[in-house]
């Protein structure tokens, strides 16, 4: 009976993150997850003898109600950080489920370790993504001496620690184990700084995915263990293609806190023989512009100036009857399809959004490219300079449109922490002040 539940659900999640790869399909998609879901949760309470029921149905009004509350409140910027705690719960409920069964005196010794290891790690790990990402502990990377040495002999003595609980099944070694696996969690993820936070978060999303999957084989359960591999293989795809487009490698993440750390904390240049103009100056060009390309970033989400961008949009095409599009860079912001997400939230026609595949030769025949808050994601040194951080890294084609306009508030660098030579270009205008003030006034000047 279970297993015939099962199979529509399992179906019907794959359908569903199928669904999730274009945003027309997007909303059908999450709805097939949401059949799948309950489908999943009615097979479950066929099971639950009659007694347990008001434990159970009271433990999943409260997370409910609270889900639906922070899905309701939490800005778009403060995403990053709920993704993470979720994560990390869904890692407790892992090593609770492995608690349970030891103290049950259950059978499947080797699977709920792996459940409680990796889950363990995916809890302390997203507690201090958490806390990074929410300011309660510095953002930047924590490292401390013989870090890497530390962790290695902890992750020995986890290992020895899973061994030994395989073999002999001793009560306390299954504590300690879980102890050991906590604190390597919040070690491994402390020295990683901020900004890299979205594809460690991604790969601990990845590792509770594979605790549900080894819980699921303890408890027999087909579709906790499909549903978990499809979560682990999902997240490590993401933290892969991350790390491929930000031209970094998941052990550089990973391991080599220190070195990203010294490289974002090198200032940019604040002054420089850059060309600075004014919003009215901005307005007049574009207003008479035949074709201007948007180019958001990470400054666009922090300023949230996504509506006065939105309000600029319509009015230059509909009163100026400007051709307007807005250009997205596959690693633009700090997490994956950020930019998507806000234009969305603006209500941005999705014709007017483009990849940077599609987009980019078009930039040379452009009058305009309005670049918001984005610095990286346009550095021509990742195509020039092998010694950059970022080399490798596609970038879009800005600077081929006739005039550039680049909106942030200085010189200064951004994410790769390095100098951006488009700024001194002969065709850039800075337009300096935050995102969403310079956008407004722009939209202002528009509707004069
Ligand atoms: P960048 O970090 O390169 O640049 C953002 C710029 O925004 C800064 O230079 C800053 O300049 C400006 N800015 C910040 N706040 C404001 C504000 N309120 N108003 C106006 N401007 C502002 O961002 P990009 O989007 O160009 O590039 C993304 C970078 O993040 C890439 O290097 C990518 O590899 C990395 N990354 C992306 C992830 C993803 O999944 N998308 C994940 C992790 C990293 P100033 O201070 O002068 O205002």
């Amino acid at each position: 009976m279970n297993e015939l539940i099962s199979l529509p659900s399992a179906i019907l999640f794959i359908l569903s993150i199928r669904g999730l790869n274009s945003p027309r399909s997007a909303r059908f998609g999450n709805l097939l997850g949401i059949i799948g879901m309950i489908l999943a949760i009615a097979a479950v309470f066929v099971f639950i003898p009659f007694p347990r029921l008001p434990v159970i149905i009271s433990a999943m009004a409260a997370g409910g109600i609270i889900g639906i509350i922070s899905g309701q409140k939490v800005r778009m910027t403060a995403l990053p950080q709920m993704i993470a705690a979720f994560n990390g719960l869904g890692g407790l409920a892992a090593v609770f489920l492995a608690a349970g069964e030891t103290i049950a005196g259950g059978t499947g010794y080797f699977t709920s370790s792996i459940g409680l290891v990796i889950g363990a790690l995916a809890f302390s790990g997203s507690m201090v993504a958490f806390a990074k990402l929410q300011g309660i502990l510095p953002g930047r990377a924590l490292l401390f001496p013989f870090q890497h040495v530390l962790n290695l002999l902890l992750a020995t003595v986890v290992l020895i620690l899973f061994a030994g609980f395989v073999f002999y099944r001793e009560e306390w070694m299954f504590w300690y184990l879980t102890a050991a696996s906590l604190l390597l969690g919040l070690l491994l993820v402390l020295p990683v700084g901020g900004a890299d936070m979205p594809v460690v978060i991604s790969v601990l999303n990845a590792c509770s995915g594979w605790a549900a999957a080894g819980i699921g084989f303890m408890l027999g359960q087909t579709l906790l263990v499909i549903t978990g591999a499809i979560v682990g293989a999902g997240g490590m795809i993401l933290a892969l293609v991350m790390t491929k487009a930000m031209n970094s490698s998941l052990w550089q993440i990973l391991l080599g806190g220190a070195a990203k750390n010294a490289k974002s904390a090198a200032p940019g240049r604040e002054t420089g023989n850059a060309r600075s103009g004014s919003p009215e100056d901005a307005a007049f060009i574009m207003e008479n512009a035949q074709s201007v390309i948007i180019v958001p970033g990470y400054g666009m989400a922090a300023a949230r100036a996504q509506h006065a961008l939105k309000e600029m949009s319509v009015l230059l095409r509909q009163k100026y009857r400007v051709r307007v599009r807005f250009a997205i860079h596959p690693v633009a912001g700090r997490m994956p399809g950020h930019m998507n997400v806000l234009l969305a939230e603006a209500d941005i026609p999705y014709e007017e959004i483009f990849e940077m595949d599609e987009i980019n030769r078009d930039f040379a025949e452009t009058d305009v490219a309005y670049v918001i808050g984005a610095n990286d994601i346009t550095n021509p040194l990742a195509e020039t300079d092998p010694s950059s951080p970022i080399y490798g890294m596609p970038v879009l084609n800005v600077s081929a449109a006739k005039t550039v306009f680049f909106v942030k508030r200085s010189l200064a660098s951004g994410y790769s922490g390095i100098d951006n030579p488009l700024f001194y270009r002969e065709n850039t205008v800075m337009l300096y002040g935050d995102a969403k003030e310079v956008t407004e006034a722009v939209v202002r000047e528009l509707e004069k």
